[in-house]
């Protein structure tokens, strides 16, 4: 057995460390790229969304090389994504690509007893027994924690850097060690010494930088690519933000609790009390959150022809509307160019600035520095 699995955000890094520590023959897609998605998109059905264009790309590059086994996320739900594993395993048959597929449904669909047997069949050719199989589990789930806090930081500290973009390069240096690492153990410490590098980084902490709260369809948060490298942009305009929905949130709702996560959440909310597929409803609860906890705007990103977030959008739209919420919705297309989609999201930025030194001049506090001619200081 050879095994594979689709390429979003760090799974190349998760996946590599992950199988070989279990001893598992395993190989590692090609990154995304312009050319994979035109060769997906060639192969895939009329009108299907982008990630699923990706994950035929990916898994044309894995079958190239050698791999015979996918092991992918799978999610039942009423939304394709229900249909995802099936509809990928017919279109890659067709491709002349025979894959033995494991699907990793929740457990909350198929039960704990079918999970571990699924994820009993992935590791079938490891030498490894029960106890250091679950060993290898728990510390790349403590990999996946480590490095998504490390992440959650230079989200949140980047725009205070004294020098602009030191944060930014930590992470960067940190995700290279990460893909070089030879073990977890070894991965887990590169991200605990970023973490003390980040935190003794220079910074000055009066500076006031918007908070946002990014959100939307969680393939298009997770995959760099097909964000068209948001976080980056949005660490360059000087904006912190948050940004919730990861692998190791999926791990968490998906497998470890999922009752106590997603259903729990399903009772709570009163805009979207059914779950419509994909990860809607966690979209609408964080626009709940970003109310109640003073961020100053949501970016919703989604990508074309994705069904859930259609929905998920209309909701915001009445958010926005009733509640004055300011939300921008991007969804991203097949289209390489990156000047619309920054020009969009530094006009959204520029629009949150004015609107909140407009509120400050109004209840008497000090924008910042004039920076748009109207504030206080020019008074
Ligand atoms: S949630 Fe959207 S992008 Fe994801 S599989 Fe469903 S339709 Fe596609």
């Amino acid at each position: 057995m050879k095994l594979t699995f689709p390429r979003f955000g760090d799974s190349n890094i998760y996946g590599r460390l992950l199988f070989r520590e279990l001893g598992v023959d395993f190989v590692v897609p090609a990154p995304n790229s312009a050319e994979g998605l035109e060769r997906g998109a060639a192969r895939a059905p009329e009108d299907i969304c982008l990630p699923f264009k990706l994950m035929i790309d990916n898994l044309l590059s894995a079958w190239e090389q050698g791999a015979d086994t996918v092991i992918m996320p799978a999610t039942m739900g009423p939304c394709r994504l229900g249909e995802y594993g099936e509809l990928l395993a017919v279109t890659m048959r067709k491709q002349g690509c025979d894959f033995r597929w494991i699907l990793l449904d929740s457990i909350s669909a198929i039960g704990v007893k079918e999970l571990v047997h699924r994820l009993a069949q992935a590791v079938e050719d490891s030498l490894c027994s029960k106890r250091q199989i679950f060993r290898v589990l728990r510390k790349t789930y403590t990999l996946i924690k480590e490095f998504e806090k490390l992440e959650a930081e230079v989200r949140r500290l980047s725009p205070y850097d004294k020098t602009a973009g030191s944060s930014k390069a930590v992470l960067r240096t940190c995700r290279r060690a990460l893909e070089q690492a030879e073990e977890l153990s070894e991965a887990i410490n590169i991200v605990r010494q970023s973490k003390k590098e980040l935190h003794s980084l220079p910074r000055d902490m009066s500076k006031r930088p918007l908070r946002l709260l990014v959100t939307g369809e969680i393939y298009t948060q997770i995959e760099a690519f097909a964000n068209h490298y948001i976080e980056d942009t949005l660490m360059d305009l000087g904006v912190s933000f948050e940004k919730n929905i990861s692998i190791g949130w999926w791990v968490r709702n998906t497998v470890l609790n999922p009752f106590g996560g997603m259903l729990a959440e399903a009772k709570k909310n009163p805009l979207m009390p059914h779950r419509i597929g994909g990860y809607a409803k966690e979209t609408i609860n964080e626009a709940l959150r970003c109310k109640k906890e003073g961020f100053d705007g949501i970016l919703q990103l989604f990508p074309v022809g994705c069904m859930p977030e259609i929905v998920a959008k209309s909701v915001f739209d009445g958010l926005a509307k009733d509640e004055g919420l300011p939300v921008l919705s991007i969804v991203y297309d097949e289209m390489g160019g990156e000047a619309g989609y920054l020009t969009r999201i530094e006009a959204f930025i520029d629009m949150l600035e004015r609107k909140r030194d407009m509120e400050n001049v109004l209840s008497g506090d000090r924008c910042r520095i004039g920076k748009h001619g109207f504030c206080c200081n020019g008074r």
